[in-house]
């Protein structure tokens, strides 16, 4: 996962989405404490025979994950995104080349965690 700070965005239409601040440290692969203002909507997915709270993008409705409840003391809900879903913006100065450089490292974790698993 990614240790700089920055922005998560649709990889869809590109709007930002999460900040990496209020990204929840798990083994899983993408999973957030709380999304930006206005970024995600959340619907209720009654598929597979279970209700869960599915999160998709406002901006172009674009499937992102779902939200769960943890077991922690107090509970939260954990926005639980697909990494293909999210592209990574990270905070620097040259944003267009460091941008790419973020993406192409979020993939090379993407495709070792997959071929792990
Ligand atoms: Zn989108």
């Amino acid at each position: 996962m990614e240790k700089r700070s920055g922005t998560f965005a649709c990889a869809g239409c590109g709007g930002p989405l999460f900040s990496s601040d209020t990204k929840f440290e798990t083994h899983r692969l993408a999973e957030f404490l709380s999304p930006l203002d206005g970024a995600v909507e959340t619907t209720t997915d009654r598929s597979l025979f279970m209700t869960r709270t599915e999160v998709h993008c406002a901006h172009c409705g674009g499937h992102l994950g779902h939200v769960f409840p943890t077991v922690r003391v107090p509970p939260v809900s954990v926005f639980c995104m697909n990494g293909v879903a999210l592209s990574f913006e990270p905070k620097e100065t040259n944003r267009s080349r460091s941008t790419a450089r973020g993406v192409s490292r979020f993939c090379q974790y993407l495709s070792l965690r997959s071929s792990v698993s």
